[in-house]
């Protein structure tokens, strides 16, 4: 009897069956495996930075909170240019002066509550100062320089949307409005192993085949985030009882897991069998894109699996593409594919179409239309790094292109966003 629990398309056999799933389809599957987690707190706002919103935030008072002075100048009962005579002085934070009545103005300072009876305040550099008259430069138009209450938020108006992920925007927003807490998800606990007889950790017994442990620490960093909690479960060697131990003792504390190496068909290949012995039920396939064919999602108790590629660079690029939808679906915010620009070719590549392909590129320029033109660093490899020291981000072909040539469109996934946050 077929096991059902386990669907692969990795195979030999079953690469001719199945088409590999392209990445939207993998996340869609990745995303069908999980539920939101259940669990929220509350942190000061200002310590909500990277944190997942729980609910929406309504806002209870309008902004700004009263009329007020947009400029040091002068509040005018009425408009046109006056003469107007100066009846006293107000700055911000004191309680709104007096009515104005028409004829007169009022001394006023950037912040000040506008008196009842304002028409218009005036720029004191737009007016001429004579005894206790002023004077404008030109007619004042009704409301110039008036900031009104609630032209920026209306009661009841939706400060932050659940599942937004709080940046200073947000902790803006809800300072100016009163908040000092705020309901986040709590954190998602996630568990991390590498996998491999040749791994070591520096200082711990290198031997002749032996390399240096490269994607728990790159995993690590890519899940740098206040968000998660992440537990180190460090390198375990390619054995098939003692990664299934370690696997199903971490599904009973964690969200999700998160492994590399091992997930190839080859005869140490042991995260699958490793899963279904612990109980688990996998879902395996391989995305029609490189590097970072081989993939693996599944559950495991209440845990998600996501078993990525040995090679780090397959690694890294199935944990940008597979890896943060996935955390953000866990989590409850919305799941976006990573931020992707048009760009140009600054090159010329021939390649063999089939798989969407990826590669470390560099902002070598704009094209008249404004769009970034980017150059490919390096040979294609998915075992090398130093082609993402230099790069600026990631650009990609479609799987059907055969040919790049200067001018040609291209994807191009920016590292770092354009806001500096
Ligand atoms: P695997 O997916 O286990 O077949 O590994 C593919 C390649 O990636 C092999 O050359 C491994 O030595 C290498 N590799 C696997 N895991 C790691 C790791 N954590 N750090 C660096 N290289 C790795
Ligand atoms: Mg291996």
């Amino acid at each position: 009897m077929p096991d059902t629990r386990h669907s692969d398309c990795c195979s030999a056999a079953a690469d001719t069956k199945k088409p590999l799933a392209t990445i939207e389809q993998t996340i869609e599957r990745a995303i069908g495996l999980c539920g939101t987690i259940e669990g929220t707190e509350v942190v000061p706002v200002t310590q909500a930075i990277g944190r997942t919103a729980a609910f929406d935030v309504i806002s209870y008072l309008e902004l700004p909170l009263r009329d007020h002075s947009a400029v040091d100048g002068y509040a005018l009962g009425g408009t046109g240019t006056g003469p107007f005579r100066v009846v006293g002085r107000t700055t911000a934070g004191e309680t709104a002066a007096r009515r104005l009545s028409s004829g007169q103005a009022l001394r006023i300072m950037t912040g000040a509550p506008v008196p009842p009876g304002t028409e218009a305040v005036v720029m004191q550099e737009h007016v001429t100062v004579s005894g206790d008259q002023v004077t404008a430069g030109f007619a004042v138009p009704a409301g110039d320089n008036i900031r009104c209450r609630g032209e920026d938020v209306s009661s009841m108006d939706t400060l932050v949307k659940a599942g937004a992920r709080i940046d200073p925007r947000h902790v803006a927003i809800l300072a100016a409005s009163g908040y000092q807490g705020l309901e986040v998800r709590r954190k998602l606990r996630v568990a991390l192993l590498s996998t491999g007889n040749e791994l070591r950790d520096p200082g711990v017994g290198m031997g002749p085949g032996s390399i240096f442990d490269t994607n728990r620490p790159m995993l690590q960093a890519l899940l740098a985030e206040e968000r998660i909690d992440i537990t180190d479960l460090g390198i375990k060697p390619d054995k098939r009882d003692v990664i299934s131990a370690c696997l199903a003792e971490a599904a009973m504390h964690h969200d999700l897991i998160i492994t590399s190496g091992g997930v190839s068909v080859g005869e140490e290949d042991h995260i699958k069998p490793a899963i279904l012995d612990a109980g688990g039920q996998i879902e395996s396939w391989c995305m029609a894109i490189k590097p970072g064919k081989p993939i693996t999602l599944g559950r495991l108790d209440k845990a998600v699996f996501l078993g990525l590629p040995g090679n780090p660079l397959a690694c890294f690029v199935d944990f940008l593409l597979v890896g943060r939808p996935l955390l953000d679906s866990l989590e409850g915010r919305p799941t976006a594919f990573p931020s992707v620009r048009n760009a140009r070719a600054g090159f010329s590549w021939e390649r063999r179409p089939g798989r969407r392909e990826f590669f470390p590129a560099t902002v070598v320029g704009v094209s008249d239309e404004g769009l970034p033109v980017i150059e490919k660093i390096g040979r294609a490899g998915s075992a090398r790094l130093m082609p993402l020291i230099e790069a600026d981000g990631l650009g990609a072909v479609d799987s059907t292109c055969s040919s790049v040539e200067p001018g040609s469109g291209l994807q191009f996934f920016p590292f770092k966003s354009q806001m500096m946050l």
